[in-house]
């Protein structure tokens, strides 16, 4: 069996380990864990925060409003969702979708390093301040670091870590788009590719707008 092949059943297989997880409390309100979802063998993965409504009823990563603004900004760049891969940090909702508690981050991560280890991406975009402080292992926000690359190792293998604003920002300050935008431009070059196109100069789109009364503002996305 070729590398590729095994690799992707393996992940499937600790997805169905993963469905069972019942590491911390989050385990009684969930109605399914989100594991994640993409290509096993994907060269980018993004890791976002936790999965939100809609995501725990259907089960998938980003599918909700942040969901479809990433992705837009995928389609920006030439990529479908199908050629990354897509995960968080938490598996399962928090309540309210309230920001993750340092226990349930604690409880969670070796399921997101196995996906890691499994999959074994070149480049990882962190959406928001709990993934790249996570995954950096550092303290500093995403304010701070966001759009610089660094290399790092995780899961036993050289990663460039990206980290960029998560997109439910960008669906609360229209200004954040821009920079989410400019961030994405450069995944291609950062994945070894011919670069992106400029990115439009578009005023804010009403899908985000339109969005807004589903969910609390998360103050920990910046
Ligand atoms: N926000 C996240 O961080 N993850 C999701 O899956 C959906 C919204």
């Amino acid at each position: 069996m070729a590398a590729a092949d095994a690799s992707g059943l393996s992940l499937i297989a600790y997805g169905d380990v993963v469905a069972g997880c019942t590491k911390c409390a989050l385990a009684e309100g969930r109605t399914q864990v989100v594991f994640g979802s993409g290509s096993p063998t994907a060269e980018l993965m993004f890791v976002g925060e936790a999965p939100g409504f809609h995501e725990d009823k259907q089960g998938v990563p980003f599918v909700g409003a942040a969901g479809q603004l990433l992705s837009k900004l995928l389609d920006g760049i030439g990529l479908k969702r199908e050629d990354v891969y897509i995960g968080n940090v938490l598996k399962c909702r928090p309540p309210g979708n309230r920001d993750p508690l340092p226990e349930e981050i604690e409880a969670c991560e070796p399921h997101l390093w196995r996906q890691i280890e499994l999959i074994q991406p070149k480049l990882i975009c962190t959406l928001g301040n709990f993934a790249t402080k996570l995954l950096s292992g550092k303290p500093a926000g995403i304010t701070q670091v966001h759009g610089r690359q660094q290399e790092v190792v995780l899961g036993g293998n050289p990663v460039t870590l990206y980290p960029i604003f998560h997109p439910a920002a960008a669906l609360y300050t229209p200004r954040m788009l821009q920079v989410l935008q400019d961030d994405f431009a450069r995944i291609p070059e950062l994945l070894g590719r011919a670069a992106a196109p400029p990115p439009p100069r578009p005023a804010p789109e009403p899908l985000a707008v339109e969005a807004l009364p589903q969910q609390p503002v998360q103050l920990g996305l910046f």
